[in-house]
């Protein structure tokens, strides 16, 4: 079961793409996913004001908690997280707020370096000619990526 968070995608065109680009790959792969109704990015800069620099762990935080919630109602085992794929994000802080989140909300977290798999993960989705996303998510990382 897939778990799609939104409120760090900015703006909202970009994450409909994101969005829609799971719902039509999900089809094929037969993966049943949640996707947040609401799109509070709002809340999401407030969270992150004046603390810019360290916006990532606040992002982790609130990402893998909507997630532990979300397994826990729907009585899940156990929950994980797609950005312990990415070779951007980071890993051992991932792999520490997982831990604590799991333990606060009572669900495990699954840890795993899906790390060995970015390679791969590109080359068939290029194959597929998916929308690839060109910056991380919110808008302060996509200033880092376009603004010279
Ligand atoms: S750069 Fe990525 S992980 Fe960091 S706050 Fe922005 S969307 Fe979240």
């Amino acid at each position: 079961m897939g778990f799609f968070y939104r409120h760090n995608i900015h703006p909202y065109t970009e994450c409909l793409k994101r969005q829609q680009t799971l719902e039509a790959y999900s089809k094929t792969i037969d993966l049943r996913v949640i996707y947040q109704e609401s799109y509070d990015l709002e809340d999401f800069i407030r969270g992150i004001a004046y603390r810019e620099a360290n916006r990532c762990e606040y992002c982790y935080h609130e990402r893998l908690r909507s997630t532990a919630l979300v397994a826990k109602r729907g009585k899940f085992d156990y929950f994980t997280t797609t950005l312990l794929y990415s070779k951007h994000q980071k890993h051992d802080t991932l792999k520490s707020i997982g831990q604590a989140i799991g333990k606060s909300v009572g669900v495990t977290f699954l840890y795993q370096d899906f790390r060995p798999g970015w390679k791969q993960g590109v080359t068939e989705s290029k194959r597929l000619g998916m929308y690839r996303q060109n910056y991380c998510g919110c808008i302060y990382s996509e200033k880092e990526k376009f603004f010279r």
